[in-house]
């Protein structure tokens, strides 16, 4: 178990769901940007080797020299990885495609499931990590698991949500047994919800049955302009303040900044 020293006062949240195109990189940011317009220090660290987050904040490749992956393998320092975004207060480290060997490549290392923890166990100045975890639950999500206090996971309302997320949720209860006590749900929100469709209510309403207060009351809708953000290099709140999907993840970070305000107090 890494010791936390002095990173005590910022917060790891893992963004992590193992299915693909659930909105992890859309909430990373969005949730992201929105905590930036109201002061705080975050940092977004990519760790899926597509790099969807990095692109999405217009990190061009050929600034990406240092990488996640580099993080995690052990050839360089987080700091050396941190690149500043266009939007004050929000940085990222960025990924690249090498990440995609970095799985095979830790599998014989000594505390391969520890690498970022111990990456991340430095003086640093953000008051939020936010990791957009890979579309599963290999090494790389683990790494985020083990280094994070918590998870937030975006749900996509459709048909085995919820058998989806209860291997997730099983996952977590492993982690927290293996590797990291302190890990917690911080919450699940619902993403890409369609109000015209009678699957994303009846679905919602099971994962609320579910999983109660642990479902944000925030739901992000589906939103074009969400979708159109990332070729701009820019989050949505960016792109277009005042659609929907805007309004919605800023909605979200005041439900997530106000839960966190609950869990340190
Ligand atoms: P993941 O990181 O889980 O794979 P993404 O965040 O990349 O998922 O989202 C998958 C796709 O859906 C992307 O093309 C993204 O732009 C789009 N998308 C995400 N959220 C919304 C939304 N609320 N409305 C419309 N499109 C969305
Ligand atoms: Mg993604």
């Amino acid at each position: 178990n890494v010791s936390r020293g002095l990173l005590a006062s910022s917060r790891i949240i893992a963004v992590a769901n193992q299915k693909g195109g659930v909105g992890k990189t859309t909430t990373t940011i969005n949730l992201a940007t929105a905590m930036a317009a109201v002061g705080k220090r975050v940092l977004i660290i990519d760790l899926d080797p597509q790099g969807n987050a990095s692109t999405g904040l217009g990190i061009e490749r050929r600034t990406r020299a240092v990488s996640s992956y580099h993080v995690l393998i052990g050839e360089a320092e987080l700091a050396e990885g941190v690149i500043a975004t266009s939007i004050p207060n929000l940085s990222v480290v960025p990924s690249s495609i090498d990440l995609s060997g970095a799985e095979i490549e830790l599998v014989n290392q000594p505390k391969r499931e520890h690498r970022l923890a111990a990456a991340l166990n430095t003086q640093i100045q953000y008051d939020f990590v936010l990791i957009d975890c890979p579309p599963s639950l290999g090494l790389l999500t683990l790494n985020a698991l083990v280094a994070a206090q918590a998870v937030l996971v975006p749900l996509q309302c459709e048909f085995f949500a919820l058998e989806g997320v209860s291997h997730l949720v099983k996952t977590i209860e492993r982690v927290k047994q293996a590797f990291n006590p302190d890990l917690e749900l911080h919450g699940i929100v619902l993403t890409m919800f369609d109000k015209r469709n009678n699957l994303s209510d009846m679905v919602a309403a099971d994962v609320r049955g579910y999983f109660g207060d642990k479902v944000y009351k925030t739901v992000i809708p589906r939103n074009v302009r969400v979708s159109e953000a990332p070729s701009h290099g820019k989050p949505v709140l960016l792109y277009d303040m005042r659609c929907s999907g805007s309004e919605a993840y800023i909605r979200l970070a005041g439900e997530v900044l106000k839960r966190e305000r609950s869990l340190v107090a």
